[in-house]
């Protein structure tokens, strides 16, 4: 169900537009939703989420199955509702909703084997005990996506929160209303019930989604926005995943694929306009390999354009106050010493930004710290892959990360302080749907996608049923001295005998 009409006792009620960032012209128009619209939405949720908790796994995963095919069958107007309101192209559009298609796919066919009720060991102390756990939907959960991945972000906490029998209610960036709205329109078509709404809003929306009574908060942004989307679920102890900003750096050692490092550089900097979490912002480069990194790095940035045409690789900044964020990273780049090989304060137009490589960088330029979320990046030199380690977990942020080595690649990434790393590609662990995605540090917590992200929107309940007498009775006031003792021989014959061999 979507919620495109104000609330019928407001008197006037405010709406917004979203604009193409291309033009600046109006996509659409829509509602801001008052906190008593938000409310009214999770109430209505929470009376579909007593149907769908109680579906069985199999009778849930085909009606994901239904919603999945039709948004399959339509995804060309899903990706040009994105188009329009990002402003990245379409061939990028396409790609980000099959990704999300798949994970629907994957979230859908496992929720069962990875959330229902499983025997597990139940020890030797209490071996009478049948011992047993399953991981039940929490309710309702809120969802508060971003507008850089309207669709693929979000999708993250909403197919597996579904999946995992939970309805949802979805605020989606101010930005990218209309991505939202008809993400739960088909759904509605599709299954039939409201059990995915959209409200739509600005900031006091998504605000008013953290205090309305919901069972877990899914929160997808900036790190400043999730730190008071926190604050505010504090309130009422609703539990929240927080996925944020991300500084990610790639890693590249003297016996890489300098041709596949490159290419996999200026894509993970550049793609979607650099608008990307996990995206390419640092890059540490071998000393014996640095001079023809970059060589090959620059002259493919240099084929790289950001355009309003659609033939374009790269679209508009689609939030217009990043404009100036990528300015002064930049700025102050150049004014503390560093050098712009490509780009440079020029690349930063009106709506714009071209690609931008800067070097000789000291290390308390924001370009290192702060995340720019533009398509830049800033190459270094290392002397070798424990500096490159060192320097990668130096970050506050903690996303992703990229190693590209041939021999090596596993052994650096091991060393890595991050949610995910690719080894020998960039982003590539957004799209196995079977891992978990998400960050430390200021890159937030909590984990979407895969088993992980399956449990994220679940409570564990554990049971034990006795199937015979104990032999010792030990949680009664019945229980005898001789009990007693006999617990103590069993567990000092258990555990008793460890850790001798270290004296
Ligand atoms: P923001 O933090 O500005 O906004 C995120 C969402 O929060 C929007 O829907 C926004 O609504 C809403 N919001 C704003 N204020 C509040 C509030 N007080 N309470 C509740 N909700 C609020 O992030 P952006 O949309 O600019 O997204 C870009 C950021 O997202 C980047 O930092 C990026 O790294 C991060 N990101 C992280 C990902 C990850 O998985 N780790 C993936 C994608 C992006 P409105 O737009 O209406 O203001």
């Amino acid at each position: 169900m979507t919620i495109t009409e104000p609330s019928p006792t407001a008197a006037a009620a405010p709406t917004f537009d979203s604009l193409n960032p291309r033009t600046g012209e109006v996509v659409a128009t829509h509602a801001v939703h008052s906190e008593a619209d938000v409310r009214a939405a999770v109430a209505r949720a929470r009376e579909a989420a007593s149907w769908w908790g109680a579906l069985t796994f199999a009778e849930r995963a085909s009606r994901l199955d239904a919603w999945k095919a039709l948004v399959t069958r339509r995804v060309a107007d899903l990706a040009a509702v994105m188009e329009a309101e990002t402003g990245k192209p379409h061939g990028d559009a396409m790609l980000e909703s099959a990704l999300a298609i798949d994970h629907l796919a994957w979230a859908a066919k496992h929720a069962g084997k990875v959330l229902k009720r499983k025997r597990v060991p139940s020890g030797l102390v209490m071996a009478n005990q049948k011992a047993t756990v399953e991981y039940r939907p929490l309710g309702v959960v809120g969802v508060i996506g971003p507008w850089n991945y309207p669709v693929f972000t979000p999708m993250g906490s909403i197919a597996y929160a579904l999946a995992a029998g939970n309805a949802v209610v979805f605020k989606p960036s101010e930005y990218t209303p209309g991505v939202g709205v008809w993400l739960a329109e088909t759904f509605v078509e599709a299954v039939g019930r409201p059990v995915l709404q959209t409200v739509t809003g600005l900031g006091e929306t998504g605000a008013a989604l953290c205090r309305a009574g919901v069972d877990k908060l899914a929160f997808t942004g900036s790190t400043a926005t999730g730190k008071k989307v926190m604050a505010a679920c504090a309130e009422s102890l609703t539990p929240v995943l927080i996925e944020a900003g991300g500084k990610d750096a790639l890693i590249v050692d003297e016996d890489a694929d300098l041709a596949a490092a490159a290419d996999g550089a200026v894509w993970g900097a550049c793609a979607n306009a650099g608008q990307t979490c996990a995206g390419v912002e640092r890059v540490y480069v071998h000393e014996r390999v640095y001079d023809a990194f970059l060589g090959q790095v620059v002259a493919k940035a240099q084929q790289v354009h950001a355009d309003a045409d659609a033939s374009a690789q790269i679209g508009p900044i689609t939030m217009p106050g990043q404009l100036d964020i990528i300015r002064r990273h930049i700025d102050d780049a150049l004014a503390k010493g560093g050098r712009a090989l490509v780009g440079g304060a020029e690349a930063v137009g009106d709506r714009f930004v071209q690609p931008t490589i800067l070097v000789d960088v000291p290390e308390d330029s924001s370009a290192w710290t702060e995340e720019t979320f533009g398509p830049t990046m800033t190459i270094a030199k290392v002397k070798d892959m424990d500096e490159a380690v060192a320097k990668t977990n130096s970050s506050r942020y903690a996303l992703g990360s990229a190693v590209f080595s041939k021999s090596n690649g596993m052994r650096i990434a091991e060393r890595l302080r991050v949610g995910m790393t690719s080894v020998n590609g960039v982003i590539t662990f957004a799209g196995v749907p079977s891992l978990p995605f998400g960050g430390i540090g200021d890159s937030g917590f909590g984990r979407i996608h895969g088993p992980d992200g399956l449990k994220e929107f679940s409570y564990a309940h554990a049971i034990t049923r006795q199937r015979f007498k104990p032999l010792l009775a030990l949680t009664t006031f019945e229980r005898t001295e001789k009990a007693e003792d006999q617990l103590g021989k069993l567990i000092t014959m258990l555990h008793g005998r460890g850790g001798d061999k270290r004296r």
